[in-house]
């Protein structure tokens, strides 16, 4: 049943469904068009590909969804897809940006974001990275009271930045710990429980007037609704405190993060930007009635579904008993996926050196890659038609987080990306990122510093 798209064996949900094959057919359309213009194949082992109608598609559910709040800015985190085409994509559809470091700044401004429709985020902004943002009016959300202390310091007058906190309502994590943003010990935000937390947050907003957002990102992915409509619950009453201790409407908007968790085990999208609002209508519901204009923060609930990656197998072998296929999608694309395979796992497909589906009876095999480490594998003994050198596998439901954020291991290159829109029985594609070449890789890797070390030589003593 499962032809080429296969769903991880230990989830409960992953029997497939009738949507399953859904992906596949779209992936081979892309491939066969992609395969005949050499963007994927012997020369190009691996790329990554964007679908434009696909993101299209979910900004606009993500719009629909707030549709009954009067003053909403949805800001895409650039973390999860930090490509300017991308950005620039985002951007037209109404988007603002949500950075967390000067490099994604850089991209944002580059993408055309207008100042006020970014927010900057980041528990270690720099006073010099302060001043900037200050001074472009870039909104801005300090993580921890003394960074309010360096705004107050830095802020011109006339400053245009709106100015938030971010607090940590510590509701607890979610499935996977490294991901979860509100537990009693996460590095971000201001601890709301811990002893004096609250009122040192409320003594805050009452000592600094330009203060006027309150901020949590709550979610991520393996958090289950319910809390992340809790955090923002707490976030939300803490505002209405501030408020009303304050005696005044200082508090005007609540930036309520993004993390809406993405379900890799189908085609499904679960849950959709519909469910999170009716989460929290049903548990904040003063939170769209327009006193508060809100600030989203989503990047992999609007890119992980409308991207994959293609890879070539190199070769095919046995070891200990277990077929393998040695591909060229691995740490470099897939980190996260091969460095936590139990949190990440993704499903794969598999197709021939053109593109078709590869059909015939499922062997259990390993999806490896490239990457001189023994774990570089990206799915361990899945069921899949048998691969063969020349075949094409591709994971899917990574267009946010995977080729967009490579690792440098081993010098791989950056793979290319694509966007591409499927149009009647053509496939059209665009450039997004060129792979990177080798004088790129000699020159980031120092090339222009090669003598150096050799100046370091112990001077000659003399006597
Ligand atoms: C990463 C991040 C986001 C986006 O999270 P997703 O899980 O990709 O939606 C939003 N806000 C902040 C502060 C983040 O760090």
């Amino acid at each position: 049943m499962t032809l080429n798209s296969d769903v991880r064996p230990d989830h409960p949900s992953a029997q497939p469904t009738a949507a399953a094959p859904r992906s596949a057919e779209h992936a081979g359309t892309v491939l066969r068009h992609a395969v005949e213009r050499g963007l994927i194949g012997a020369a190009r082992p691996v790329a990554g590909f964007l679908d434009t109608d696909g993101i299209r598609a979910s900004v606009a559910a993500l719009h629909s969804a707030f549709d009954t709040v009067p003053e909403v800015l949805h800001t895409f985190a650039a973390k999860a897809s930090s490509l300017v085409p991308v950005l620039r994509l985002l951007a037209d559809q109404g988007m603002g940006c949500e950075v967390a470091s000067p490099g994604e700044l850089r991209l944002a401004r580059d993408a055309g974001f207008a100042p006020d429709r970014i927010v900057l985020d980041s528990p270690a902004k720099t006073r010099e990275e302060i001043a900037e943002a200050l001074c472009l009016g870039v909104s801005l959300n300090a993580d921890n009271l003394d960074e309010l202390d360096r705004i107050e310091a830095l802020r011109p007058a006339g400053c245009a930045s709106v100015i938030g906190l971010r607090v940590n309502p510590q509701v607890g994590g979610g499935a996977i710990g490294a991901m979860s943003t509100a537990t009693a010990t996460s590095k971000f935000g201001v601890a709301l429980r811990d002893a004096g937390g609250r009122d040192g947050v409320v003594r805050a907003f009452a000592r600094h007037p330009w203060l006027t957002r309150l901020h949590a990102h709550v979610g991520s992915q393996g958090c289950p609704l319910e809390l992340i409509a809790e955090g923002i619950g707490e976030t939300y009453r803490l505002a209405e405190e501030i408020n009303a201790t304050l005696g005044r409407q200082q508090i005007t908007s609540l930036d309520i993060g993004g993390g809406l968790p993405v379900n890799f085990a189908d085609d499904e999208v679960r849950p959709t930007f519909d469910d999170y609002t009716r989460a929290l209508r049903s548990a904040v519901p003063g939170l769209f009635g327009g006193r508060y204009a809100l600030v989203t923060e989503f990047g992999r609930s609007l890119l992980a579904k409308n991207g994959f990656i293609a890879a070539r197998v190199e070769y095919t072998k046995q070891s200990g008993g277990r077929r393998i296929a040695v591909t060229h999608a691995g740490a470099q694309t897939a980190t996260r996926t091969v460095l936590m395979p139990g949190s990440w796992p993704l499903r794969v497909g598999a197709f021939d050196a053109q593109g078709r589906p590869k059909t015939g009876e499922s062997v259990a095999q390993d999806v490896a890659g490239p990457c001189c480490f023994a774990g570089d594998v990206v799915a361990e003994s899945r069921e899949l038609p048998a691969l063969d050198e020349d075949d094409l596998v591709v994971l899917y439901d990574t267009g946010a987080y995977y080729f967009s954020t490579p690792w440098a291991y081993n010098s791989l290159p950056r793979p290319a990306v694509h966007g591409y829109i499927v149009d009647g029985a053509d496939v059209r594609f665009a450039p997004v990122r060129d792979a990177q070449t080798l004088d790129e890789i000699a020159a980031e890797s120092g090339a222009r510093h090669a003598e150096r070390l050799l100046a370091l030589a112990p001077r000659a003593t003399s006597r």
